[in-house]
């Protein structure tokens, strides 16, 4: 089997002309990420099925036809008329002063239940940080007393809702100046895996809703302040929000958070809140970076500082990686999670990266616990054994890193007995080689390219069939 390649200069998506990597390609099979759905038609090319995860659209060449560039241009006018709506959209959103207005406003008539209070203390925080970051709870589809504008991004119906899908609590984010210019909310139970949804109030049914965008067309970058400045001339870098709004004071100088840690996302804040804060403190600040504990093993969080450390290299800032060890997600904490400050040490960013050979090396793993939940395999792993005693969720395991890696990894998945590989494919939402075998004509083109792209289960006996 051949891998797929990510679309790059030089390498267009011939669905929708993409070249940053959203799609991609294998043999004569293309995953076109703007067009899950099949809305683009392109002759030369069939749209057969979306993705398992919905992501992708999947189309495979269809030779019989000549190719055609008419639905391609038509696709992109309609791209850019688009983006130029969005673009308006952002610009005439609430500016910082009546963001910050409106979102005190909403705070002031929220509650703090005990839940959210003993989840924030457990974290670490005192009442009067508590107080001072304006925490507040908010429960599913919150009712609001005070009708609000629903200009505010999380506001929805008539002014008289929140659009927040599960119990817990705001994170307000400030700006520089102490504006609180967005907010994403912590909830108790994760929804898809994110603990942490933005407000916004965009939704299926409202989908021109107030998003969490500035003006600008970036996304809130958080600038945390500690009680008592003893650092000055450094500011922290931590992925989030509530991260760097708990390490701000354990370390004593300013943090930026940010959503993914995607600085690279929000340069004109990044840049502007630097300018400030040299100005303010009168010595030129360096960067150090708070690296996520495991982060190192894993290649899209490594990218992301990557592009951080770029940017601030190019504003011309010196950058710094706090560093005490933290190779594994499960092993060792993030910074807020740390016992003491005292292990940290600052080196260069090319020391960091000279770690990362370290962290390759092989690791054998031993862990006491009941079930397999949030094992760290790392990203450069060849060969994974997993031996656990049955009825420790081993498939359970295995089908959620399968989800994880979804369309980034193939999977060929052995089982000893054939009655065996229908249930597991469904579990692990993978086809099997039995379906492949016993389909016909168009569903059986669509079943082998989602085996070209996903991988499929199947016996040891029909190993010597596949190709
Ligand atoms: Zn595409």
């Amino acid at each position: 089997m051949s891998k797929f390649t990510s679309t790059k200069k030089g390498l267009i998506c011939p669905i929708c002309d993409d070249n940053t990597g959203k799609c991609r390609i294998v043999d004569s099979i293309t995953l076109c990420m703007n067009s899950p759905d099949g809305a683009i038609e392109i002759s030369g090319y069939k749209y057969l099925h979306a993705s398992k995860d919905g992501l992708w659209g999947v189309y495979a060449e269809d030779n019989g036809q000549t190719h055609s560039n008419d639905a391609k241009r038509v696709y992109k006018a309609q791209k850019v008329a688009r983006d130029l709506i969005t673009t308006h959209k952002h610009e005439t959103s609430l500016n910082v002063i009546e963001r910050d207005r409106e979102y005190r406003k909403l705070i002031d008539q929220l509650p703090l239940t005990d839940r959210a209070l003993s989840d924030l203390i457990r974290r670490g925080l005192n009442a009067e940080q508590i107080e001072r970051m304006l925490f507040a709870s908010v429960g599913q589809w919150h009712p609001l007393r005070h009708a609000m504008t629903t200009q505010l991004a999380g506001v929805i119906d008539k002014g008289n809702k929140l659009n927040v899908m599960a119990d817990g609590y705001l994170v307000p984010i400030p700006n520089i100046d102490n504006l609180i210019i967005g907010a994403q909310y912590r909830v108790f139970e994760p929804i898809d895996g994110n603990k942490y949804p933005w407000l916004t109030s965009r939704t299926k049914n409202n989908p021109d809703g107030a998003t969490p965008h500035l003006p600008n067309g970036e996304l809130p970058m958080g600038v945390y302040r500690p009680k008592n400045l003893i650092k000055k001339g450094v500011v922290g870098i931590a992925e989030g929000y509530l991260k760097p709004s708990i390490a701000t004071d354990k370390l004593g100088h300013i943090f930026f958070g940010m959503s993914s840690g995607n600085f690279a996302g929000c340069p004109e804040q990044f840049e502007q809140a630097l300018k400030l804060i040299e100005v303010e403190q009168g010595i030129k600040p360096y960067l150090l970076l708070y690296i996520d504990a495991g982060a190192i093993q894993n290649h899209h969080v490594m990218d992301t500082y990557s592009r951080t450390y770029k940017l601030a290299v190019n504003l011309g800032y010196e950058v710094k990686v706090a560093w005490y060890g933290q190779f594994s997600k499960t092993k060792h904490q993030d910074i807020d999670e740390l016992a003491t400050i005292d292990d940290i040490q600052e080196i260069p960013w090319y020391q960091f990266l000279g770690l990362q050979h370290k962290a390759l090396k092989d690791e054998s793993v031993t862990i006491s616990q009941r079930y397999l939940t949030d094992l760290d395999i790392p990203e450069s792993a060849k060969l994974i054994c997993l031996r656990s005693p049955k009825g420790t969720n081993k498939t359970g395991y295995i089908a959620r890193y399968v989800d994880g890696q979804r369309g980034y990894k193939r999977f060929l998945v052995i089982c000893h007995r054939s009655q065996l590989t229908q249930q597991l494919g469904h579990r692990l939402g993978l086809r099997t080689h039995y379906e492949l075998e016993n389909a016909t004509g168009d569903i059986k083109a669509a079943i082998a390219s989602e085996i070209s792209l996903f991988g499929m289960v199947t016996t040891w006996d029909s190993l010597h069939k596949i190709n």
